[in-house]
This record gives structure tokens, sequence and C-alpha cells, in this order.
């Protein structure tokens, strides 16, 4: 089967869109290197937009007509944008959901001691990662610091460039003898995952001068103390913005594409809306994937469902029937990205049904691993369903699974979804160096996942 490059249909008026929706997205992915910050950015951009606060419409008790917009903000680290369309809800809405939590470092509760002259923050990695790629660079520091009186401290420390960036220091090669001979894993330990914070004493300090250097600073900037770091939640995460890649400039190099750029996709769909869509369309972003989907705030947790049913008592009489009826009757594409066919670990994929950078947004049939375990196998019948409205919105898009079979594998959100006996498939961007601080895309692919998104949002009902 032929799969054509992307960038050989555009004419100049495309590449001027493809352009315009890469330059946006480097400001989402900048401003939002956490999954609250991306909330924020969202819920701003949602309100300048005409969405209101679900939770304002519910107090208010007020009916909600087609053409409504209504934005769902979970704990401040999981959002979902509706916009209701003339289509009751009992005949299921067009769902578009991703994830917008990376990997990362995270600081842990007392995390602060003292070495030989160095204060330290001890931490505790977050997902999947290669440990050994996030010594001996810029790291920033992102997240709330949260006060016994309620006081949110946000903090961003390593983005200005005048702004001091900390890191992971690694052992010089000349020394590096035995940690070479390791095996990648063991190269570097998660509890050695120590960030350096601060590298000169404190005058007039006696008892650990440095780490009361680092104390007095944070005393001095945000009025807190070492207590307070009992309730923050600070991310360590790859200083600096996002550039473009290849002296062409047809890549985006940059921290999270794993998954802000499904998020990003799905956000510039929703907005595309017309004013009443046929349906009501939903733009889903969950926290917690890369940890299982687990907690409050992960895809497990019942904040989608529990806001249909906020929906359907505002929009229509409720009753536990309707709820199941509406969800069970719901289309769903599960935005994440895919492994990137990388020419150099050719051997890790199968190349015929491997997602190539340029070549479009892709639809993952299964994902799991060992005999598609864990995977949501999305139906034939759905699938035939979305080739169509691909091709009559002329997006370039890819089949595409993960590596070669019994290589390994992972998962996404589409299996929590599908729970409900809705449609669900797996799509996204394909992504080279997936996990690395740095992760790199093609903006063909994710100009074809806003064009396939927008599709699915105005076609996707039965
Ligand atoms: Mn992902
Ligand atoms: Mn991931």
């Amino acid at each position: 089967m032929e799969r054509p490059n992307a960038w050989k249909k555009y004419d100049a008026s495309s590449l001027e869109a493809l352009n315009n929706i890469s330059c946006e997205y480097k400001k989402f992915l900048d401003n939002g290197k956490t999954e609250r910050e991306c909330v924020t950015e969202t819920v701003e951009i949602a309100k300048a937009n005409g969405y209101i606060d679900l939770s304002d419409a519910i107090k208010e008790g007020k009916k909600l007509a087609p053409g409504t917009k209504v934005y769902v903000n979970c704990m401040g680290k999981a959002v979902m944008l509706f916009h209701l369309g003339s289509a009751p809800l009992t005949e299921g809405i067009n769902i578009v959901g991703s994830h917008i939590d990376s990997p990362r470092i995270d600081v842990k509760q007392n995390p602060f001691y003292e070495n030989e002259d160095f204060a330290y923050a001890d931490t505790h990695y977050y997902g999947g990662i290669k440990k050994y790629q996030w010594v001996a660079r810029a790291l920033a520091l992102h997240g709330v610091v949260v006060k016994k009186d309620g006081t949110v401290v946000n903090v961003v420390i390593g983005e200005n460039d005048d702004d001091p960036v900390v890191g992971i220091s690694d052992l010089l090669i000349h020394l590096a003898g035995d940690q070479m001979g390791k095996k990648a894993s063991d190269v570097i330990s998660g509890e050695d995952l120590d960030i350096i914070m601060c590298g000169s004493p404190l005058e007039g300090a006696e008892k650990e001068p440095v780490k009361a250097m680092l104390l007095s600073i944070l005393k001095e900037k945000y009025d807190i103390e070492e207590d307070d770091m009992i309730s923050a939640e600070i991310e360590a995460v790859p200083a600096g913005k996002t550039r473009d890649f290849g002296l062409d400039r047809s890549m985006l190099l940059g921290y999270g594409h794993d998954d802000r750029v499904c998020a990003f996709a799905s956000l510039k769909a929703i907005l595309t809306m017309p004013e009443v869509p046929a349906y009501t369309c939903c733009c889903l972003m969950s926290d917690k994937e890369e940890v299982g989907s687990v907690g409050a705030t992960g895809m497990r947790a019942l904040y989608f469902e529990n806001a249909m049913a906020e929906l359907l008592a505002l929009t229509d009489d409720y009753s536990e029937l309707k709820l199941r009826r509406a969800l069970a009757n719901c289309r769903m594409l599960s935005c994440d990205v895919s492994a990137g066919y990388d020419p150099l670990f050719a051997g890790a994929f199968e190349k015929k049904n491997a997602a190539l950078l340029g070549h479009g947004v892709c639809y993952n049939k299964f994902t799991g691993s060992r005999g598609k375990s864990g995977s949501n196998d999305a139906n034939a019948e759905y699938i035939a369903r979305l080739r169509k409205i691909m091709e009559d919105n002329s997006v370039t898009w890819q089949t595409a699974e993960l590596g070669k079979v019994d290589v390994g594998g992972g998962g996404t959100i589409a299996y929590i979804c599908a729970l409900y006996g809705m449609e669900v498939i797996d799509s996204g961007v394909p992504v080279l160096s997936m996990h690395a601080p740095m992760e790199i895309i093609n903006k063909a692919d994710l100009y074809e996942a806003v064009k396939a998104y927008t599709a699915f949002m105005n076609d996707a009902a039965k």
C-alpha cells in the first residue's frame, strides 16, 4: 500500500496554514511544560473563545442550548471542552481525547540536603525515562508550592534567558570505566537523580550553610519555608524553548510532544467548529497517562462520565438510562503520539506497519504488547468510517503499530473509554526519541492531525 509523503501535496496556502499552526503550537508547548500549565493555558484560550465554566452553569441551574460552549477544569490538571450540538446527547458525542502529562523528574516532599558544599534537591522520576538522558543538561523547575493558609505560589525557574538553570551531574568520561561497562538502565540510578540547587555558603550560617543559602533564596524570592515543600508539586523539565529542527525547518524539537501535540491539535479542532455543530464535540485532556491513568485526574477517574451526567441534566431530563446511552453512543479518537520509524534503529520496527514522519496523522488499530495484551482493538466497521472521513477531507493519514511484534509496546487511554461501549481508536502524531528530554515531530504530521481531528468532530456521527 502506498503511503505518500504529505509535503508533496502542499501548495503555497497550505504551507502558510502549516507554518501558522506550527508557530501557535510552539507557543502552546513553551507555555505549558506541566499538566497544570497546559490546563491554565487551555482554560484561558477557551474563555477567550466563549466557553463558560460548567460548575457556574450548574450553580445557576442554567439550561444549556445547542451552541453553548462549556469547559470543565479537573483540579487544574485535566480539562475538558464541550461544544454542544443540535443532536441530543443520547445520540453520543464526538470526543478527541489526549493527555497532557509528560515524563519528567519530580522533586520529593522532603527534598533538600547538603553534601560537600552542594545543596541538592532529591527527586523521584515520573513516567518511563532513560535516566542517563536526564543528566548533564539544563533543567528548569516548574510547579506550585501551597502554603498552610492555602496560598498557591507558582514557580518557574530557568526559562528566561537571564534565569539560572539547575541540573544533575554525570561522571567525567576519564573516570567512567566502570560506569561505561554497566547496562544502560544501571548507568544512573533513580535515587541518584538529584538536582544541584546551590554551590555557595550563606554568610554567617554555621550548620549546612549551602542548604541555608538555598532556603534563604526560597524565602526571599517566594516567601516559602522548607516545610512548605511537603505541599508542593515541583517538576524538573528540560529548560528552553521548542525549536525548528532541520535546516529546512520541517520538524520541531521540543519537550513534551507526548502528548501535548495531540492535545493542541484537538484544541485547534474544537475551536473551528461551526456555531452549532451537528453533534456535541469534546476536547479532552487527561493527566497521569504516563503512570497508568490513575488518580483523580487520570482517565480512570469518573470526571468525563460525571460531566456527561451534568450536561444531560442541563440539556434534557436526566436519567441513568439516558446517561448509559449517551456514553455508549459516543465516537472517540484516543489521541496519543506513535513511535516514528527511525532508520537508525530500523531493527525495532516493521517498516510497512510503522508510522513514518511526514506521512500524516496515524491510526493505531491496536496498541498493547505481547499478543495485543492490554490493547483496545478498534472495530473494522469504525475504521472503515474513519477512512471515508479522512479521504473526504483530504487528510494525509497512515496506519501504524508500535514497533515490531514482541519488541515492546505501550498503552493509551483508549481501553478506558471503550469500557462504556463507545467506538474508540488510537490516533496520533509520529515522534522520534519519544520520552527523551527533547522529542522530534514533523510539522506536516501536526498539520494533518489538526485537519483530521477537525474532520472527525464534524463528521464522526453514524
Ligand atoms: Mn502518550
Ligand atoms: Mn508517553
